[in-house]
Order: structure tokens, then C-alpha cells, then sequence
């Protein structure tokens, strides 16, 4: 990926303290309940107000939020209460409102974000309009849709973008609602450095008790900003009830997160940093050397299979690899997972350096 965007960052279109807090219902249920939450959100200082217009739903006859009767609510929301204000557009109609009703800034969810067409239409409906857009991911766990939309956004002429991290749909059972599979955001954060990241635990986690644990992991990370659904009576919420929070909830959870920094100008704390990082240094050249030794008995293997005609595959073998490497790992205060993952790729790789071995030999033969 060689793309480089070129963004303005975050505090040039939403000014914020860090983490950025937006926050609001998930759906604008009425002016009232959309302006009583609002007027209480102000008093915690959040930096952005946010609520569903139209709400994408998986399956009919859920509310599928009140569409534009409800943008009269937003503007007088914003009159009244003084802070930007976001909504999700999902067609390039969606963006003619909400531009004509003055939101602030739009954001695509994510089962939009899954499908080009749409994106295009609505990157399409940007050209020209100078307004911020920030990017979910889409449902399933793919960053190459992610980053496609993304690419289409920026395509035309966006560059007040942000990305928002709510989570996978999942085979796996799970604790969340929406797996976090937090190397997708850390790999989009690789690619292109500079994009604001902003995490919705609300929607990763589907219930309000699990909200302040992902919001620091998100903040642990490194995260820009937090968009946590709050609305004045949660349990009698239209929509997503179980994860929304009160406002005072929500202060709750701001008021206990830990800020960490990037870096420090700590000299004590950064000596002794740089001096555990030389040791990891060292640790991870021993690591790879292990590897490589390790591929050089694979290869060998290769060709005495090879000499002796047996198949690379040897199912009993890696059913004991795959068994044996776990238990010995546990044993040394390691996750099983892990090490079981690790062993999937170095198994996968050994099948692949048997297979060049025998095809170089067939080819000399
Ligand atoms: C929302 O933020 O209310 C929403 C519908 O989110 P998502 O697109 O992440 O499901
Ligand atoms: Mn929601």
C-alpha cells in the first residue's frame, strides 16, 4: 500500500480535548428526548453530539428512525446547545439533508461502508462539499473494504476524514456483540498514520457494563476519540437498549479512564524504555535465528520425504505439533492461543518450503 493521504487532522474540523468524546442516542427518538440528552451532554463537555436519523436495521418492522422529520430536531439541537453535530448518511439524498439541516459532520456506517456502489454514490455526493466524514468499518472483518472505502472517500476530495473502529460480525461466540479484533484498526493506524481513529465500544460491546473496559483499551492503544451512544432513559430506548448509557453514566466512565501518552520527556523513563527495547531487539534476532534453524530441518525433511516418496501432509505429525506445543506453552505462563496460532503459520510455512524442495527436485530430475 503506497498511498499516502494527505489530512488535515482532527482539531482542524473538531476541536477536542484528547480523548475526543462524541456522544448522543442512538437513535433521535423526538426533539425532546434528543434535546433533554443533548442539554446534558453539554455539562459533561463532550466535544460532538451524534444521533441516527435513518437507522440501517438488520431485519423490518425495528424503527428504522424517523429520516428527514427528525432534521428540524438536529438543527434546533445544535441552536440551542452549541456543539457539532453528526448523524450517519447511508445515500447521497441522506448527505443533501443533512447538509441542507447544517450536521457538522457525517458518518458512513458500516453496513454501508461493506458495499462499493454505495460508498461511490456517496463519495459521488461529496465532490466539491467541504464537509468532515469519518469512515466505520464495515460489518465483516475485511480492512481491505475498509481501506477501499476509505481510498473512495479521500478519491473525492475529503480530507477531513476519520475512522471508526465498532467492531465484527462474528461466527465465534463471544462476550461482545461486535468483536473488537483490535489488528485491523492497529493495521489501518499502520498503513496510513495520520487518520484520526476513534473507537465505538457501544456498538462493540452491545451492553453499557462493558463499555469503560474497551474505552481504555481503546485509550491503551492510543485511540483519537471515544463515540459512546448516551441517551436520557437507556432501558426504554428505540433502538440498541442495552448498550446505551445516561449521561451521567457517561461521566461516570470519562471520569475514571486512565490518559496514557505516546511518549514521555521523562529521561529517567525513556532510558530505561530504550534499554528494554535493546533487550527485545536482541530477543526477537534469537527468535528469528530459531526460526530459520528450524525451516532448515523443515527443508531436509523435504528431501528425505521426497527420496523416500511420502506426502508433505503427515496429519498424525501435526496433530501431535498441534497438540504437544500448546501444553508446553501453558506450561511456561504462555497463552495457548497464541502459541496455537503461531504453529498454524510456521505450519503453513513448512508446507510451503517442503513444496519448493520437491518441486526443485522434480525439476532436475
Ligand atoms: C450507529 O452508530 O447507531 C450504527 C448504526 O452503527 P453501525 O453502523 O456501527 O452499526
Ligand atoms: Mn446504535
Amino acid at each position: 500500500m503506497d498511498l499516502q493521504l494527505d489530512l488535515l487532522p482532527m482539531n482542524a474540523w473538531l476541536p477536542h480535548k484528547t480523548p475526543a468524546i462524541i456522544a448522543g442516542p442512538c437513535s433521535a427518538e423526538s426533539e425532546e428526548q434528543l434535546l433533554q440528552t443533548c442539554l446534558q451532554l453539554k455539562e459533561l463537555k463532550v466535544d460532538a453530539l451524534r444521533a441516527g436519523i435513518w437507522k440501517p436495521r438488520t431485519r423490518p418492522n425495528n424503527f428504522e428512525g424517523h429520516g428527514k422529520v427528525a432534521l428540524p430536531w438536529v438543527a434546533a439541537v445544535k441552536k440551542e446547545v452549541k456543539l457539532p453535530f453528526t448523524i450517519e448518511v447511508a445515500t447521497p439524498e441522506h448527505v443533501e439533508l443533512a447538509l441542507k439541516y447544517g450536521v457538522d459532520i457525517l458518518w458512513i456506517g458500516a453496513r454501508t461502508t461493506v458495499n462499493p456502489f454505495n460508498v461511490q454514490a456517496l463519495a459521488d455526493a461529496l465532490k466539491g462539499v467541504d464537509v468532515p466524514v469519518m469512515v466505520k468499518n464495515p460489518v465483516n472483518p475485511d480492512l481491505a473494504l475498509w481501506l477501499g472505502a476509505i481510498e473512495r472517500i479521500y478519491n473525492a476530495g475529503v480530507t477531513k476524514l476519520a475512522a471508526i473502529h465498532r467492531g465484527f460480525s462474528s461466527l465465534q461466540e463471544s462476550k461482545y456483540r461486535n468483536a473488537p479484533t483490535w489488528q485491523i484498526p492497529i493495521e489501518l493506524k499502520r498503513l496510513f498514520p495520520n487518520m484520526p481513529l476513534i473507537c465505538d465500544p457501544s456498538h462493540i460491546t452491545g451492553k453499557r457494563d462493558m463499555i469503560a473496559m474497551v474505552s481504555q483499551k481503546a485509550l491503551d492503544l492510543n485511540y483519537d476519540g471515544l463515540m459512546i451512544e448516551t441517551h436520557i432513559d437507556p432501558d426504554n430506548a428505540w433502538s440498541d437498549a442495552k448498550q446505551q448509557v445516561t449521561p451521567s453514566m457517561l461521566g461516570n466512565i470519562l471520569a475514571n479512564l486512565k490518559l496514557r501518552v505516546a511518549s514521555s520527556d521523562n529521561a529517567e523513563f525513556m532510558n530505561q524504555l530504550d534499554e528494554l527495547r535493546k533487550q527485545i531487539d536482541g530477543v526477537d534476532r534469537e527468535l528469528i535465528e530459531i526460526l530459520a534453524s528450524r525451516m532448515a530441518l523443515v527443508e531436509k525433511i523435504g528431501e528425505y520425504k521426497k527420496e523416500n516418496n511420502i506426502t508433505i501432509f503427515q496429519i498424525d505429525r501435526w496433530n501431535e505439533v498441534f497438540r504437544t506445543r500448546p501444553n508446553w506453552a501453558d506450561k511456561m505462563g504462555l497463552s495457548q492461543d497464541l502459541i496455537a496460532e503461531i504453529y498454524k503459520l510456521i505450519h503453513v510455512e513448512s508446507i510451503r518450503t517442503q513444496t519448493e524442495v520437491m518441486s526443485k527436485q522434480d525439476q532436475k530430475a
